[in-house]
């Protein structure tokens, strides 16, 4: 069987996870919208679970919480809606920020407000691909409405320091969204602590299903709903609640938060086990800042090789990528922010660790990238 090491594209769903979605599944069909008969209400009473576990996990108020069909429509939801909502308010701010590193699902939905009147900074990161504040605050201004910064980089694991980003922005009335799909679950994130005032997150990132996610979004912050029709999730996100799916979703960041510590223990040694292994086969480099990141993640650059070359070896025994799931084809835009070239970038491997994985997984990486290298490497 391959090794299953790439958790930064999906994890798998928990099997309590399965459990607490299957009643949903087999007995209970009502629409939680309904509300004039039992079965409706006991619907919404476990949609309404779900919004409490979700808002526990991260520090948010249930009525932040809209339940969306995964983390690309939470960020479209959240930048989209801010800027529709600001251009009802007739306000003089219309500039978007953002970094080079983050995920297309927040990229395209800022460039395409780009083209609609919504002027754009994308700001370059350090080597180690974490954000340059004193290019943060002076882009910062009274004609910026909105930055969107990830919490942790889906490519290279790299934590942003949010309560920093956070206090740059709100000194200059400017409002935060984080996607945080590579987050939730994994580090401890709390919304209004942080000072965070929208958020997204997706279930299959952190052991839930696939189909799901959430935005929530921080009371008093104007949002135009970006789907119309029956008026669900408070007028923010028309469309029946996919109640199984929220009923995971619900599950699973609450089993995620609860084992987080000791995972990402558990993850964190197996992790600079694998990193000191494959270093010490030469030529190999690490692809960002050593620290502060996710425990789970590795992305090294393989010196010397093709690197499709090395991508067909490997795929014959583990499960890793080569950069986002989510840009196939092109090479990766997050290596390039940190000046690697296009053949550098294709020559990468990211390695993402998760509950499976074990001694063994990390030794068969090791043994895989070895084999490769003897048969590239003349
Ligand atoms: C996976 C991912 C997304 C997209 O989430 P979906 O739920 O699959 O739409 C967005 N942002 C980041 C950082 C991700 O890792």
């Amino acid at each position: 069987m391959l090794a299953y090491l790439d958790h930064q594209a999906s994890t798998p769903c928990d099997p309590a996870v399965l459990n607490a979605m299957e009643p949903w599944w087999r007995e209970h069909c009502a629409n939680p919208s309904s509300r004039l008969h039992r079965e409706s209400l006991t619907a919404a009473a476990a949609v309404e679970r779900a919004r409490a576990q979700v808002a526990a996990a991260l520090g948010a108020e249930p009525g932040d919480v809209v339940f969306t069909s995964g983390a690309t429509e939470a960020n479209n939801l959240a930048l989209k809606g801010v800027c529709e909502a600001a251009l009802a308010q007739g306000g003089e701010r219309r500039r978007l920020l953002t970094l080079a590193t983050e995920h297309r699902a927040v990229l395209d939905p800022l460039r395409y407000l780009e083209r609609h009147g919504f002027p754009l900074t994308v700001l370059p990161v350090d080597s180690g691909g974490l954000v340059q504040e004193e290019l943060l605050a002076a882009a910062l201004g009274p004609d910026v409405l909105l930055a969107s910064v990830m919490a942790a980089n889906n490519e290279i694991g790299v934590l942003q320091p949010i309560s920093t980003i956070a206090a740059h922005c709100h000194h200059h009335g400017v409002l935060l969204h984080v996607d945080a799909a590579q987050a939730a679950g994994h580090i401890p994130l709390a919304m209004a602590e942080q000072g965070v005032d929208l958020l997204s997150l997706s279930g299959h990132k952190c052991y839930g299903p696939k189909g799901v996610g959430a935005l929530l979004v921080r009371q008093g912050v104007a949002l135009a709903a970006q789907l119309h029709g029956g008026g669900q999730e408070q007028q923010r996100r028309a469309g029946t609640v996919a109640v199984p799916l929220v009923v995971g979703l619900g599950e699973a960041l609450s089993r995620a938060v609860a084992d987080q510590q000791e995972r990402a223990a558990r993850l964190g040694s197996l992790r600079d086990q694998l990193r000191q292994e494959l270093l010490a086969l030469g030529g190999i480099t690490l692809n960002g800042a050593a620290a502060p990141r996710l425990a789970h993640n590795l992305n090294v650059t393989v010196g010397g090789v093709d690197g499709a070359a090395l991508h067909r070896l490997l795929r014959r025994s583990i499960a890793v990528s080569s950069g986002s799931a989510c840009s196939q084809g092109s090479p990766s835009h997050v290596l390039a922010a940190l000046g690697r070239s296009r053949s550098e970038a294709a020559a990468s491997i990211r390695f993402g660790l998760g509950r499976s994985t074990g001694a063994a997984e990390i030794e068969r990486a090791v043994a895989s990238v070895e084999a490769a290298l003897r048969q590239l490497r003349p």
